[in-house]
């Protein structure tokens, strides 16, 4: 049996055994010697990964997939996987979580569909209280945007709000040959540990909103893009001139706390 690659679905099959030993190897959460944990995958595809993750006697291994042909073949190849009921077919960015994995999930690892890996981002962070560690392939670009701090191009919403919750680690690069299709663009595997940061000491939603909206005009001063919020306050002014790339994690806090405080006025 083979599966075809479907462009539509981001499906480029990791073709590099070594790499994909790498890439499950890289899993460092600390698990007790008795215990297991959750592991999701995302995409599994024909396995290549999941075959080396299933190898893992720590990780308890559930895979999403949205391509029936593909779930098809993992049924066909990983009978153990399947007769645990642990292949869901779906649509990782729908699924209710909690309710297809009660045993938890701390773990999420992947050669993600690049089509669509921030939009797995934003999903990872509504789950930040219950995934610790997430290990994955992504484009090269998004991964430097990731994983880079304030002061560079790359930097932006994701950056930050990733940033707020996670420890980020750019591991390696990977190129396009040893995929097939080989995708146009350049790969990377990065490792995302979750902080200790519970809560942001700040009214989280309006941190989202700021952050979105400093980055919605990321050329424009912070004193244009956000003017509504502005009150001419002295705590405010040294925000003024800035331009979000310039903002730390702990400035768009800040800045949060000055601004809720405005509006309490
Ligand atoms: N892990 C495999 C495949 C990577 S390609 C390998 O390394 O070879 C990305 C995979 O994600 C494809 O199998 C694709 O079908 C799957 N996929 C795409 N969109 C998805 C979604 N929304 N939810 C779950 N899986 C998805």
């Amino acid at each position: 049996m083979y599966v075809k690659p479907k462009k539509n679905l981001g499906q480029h099959f990791l073709t590099s055994e070594k790499i994909a030993a790498q890439i499950a190897g890289s899993i460092n959460y600390p698990i007790d010697e008795d215990k297991k944990a959750g592991c999701i995958e995302i995409g599994p595809g024909t396995g290549i990964l999941t075959k080396y993750l299933m190898q893992n006697p720590r990780l308890d291994l559930s895979v999403v997939e949205i391509d029936s042909e593909s779930v098809e073949f993992l049924v066909a190849n990983y009978p153990s996987l399947s007769i645990e009921h642990r292949i869901v077919e779906g649509d990782f960015l729908r699924l209710d979580l909690c309710k297809h994995f009660p045993g938890g999930f701390p773990i999420v690892c992947g050669n993600f569909p690049y089509n669509i890996s921030s939009q797995i981002f934003f999903r990872i962070l509504d789950y930040k209280d219950e995934i610790v560690q997430v290990v994955c392939m992504i484009q090269r670009e998004v991964a430097q945007r990731i994983a880079n701090h304030e002061g560079t191009k790359e930097y932006g919403i994701l950056s930050v709000f990733l940033q707020a919750y996670y420890d980020i680690e750019y591991l390696f690069g990977v190129d396009e040959t040893v995929f097939n299709p080989p995708p146009k663009v350049k790969s990377a595997v990065i490792r995302l540990t979750r902080n200790g940061v519970k809560q942001l000491p700040c009214d989280e939603k309006l941190f989202r909103t700021i952050v979105k909206m400093s980055f919605n005009q990321r050329r424009k001063m912070l004193r244009n893009s956000l003017a509504q919020f502005f009150t001419g306050s002295e705590a405010e002014a040294r925000f003024l001139t800035m331009r979000p790339e310039q903002l730390s994690v702990k400035d768009f806090v800040e800045l949060t706390q000055i601004l809720s405080a405005n509006r309490q006025l």
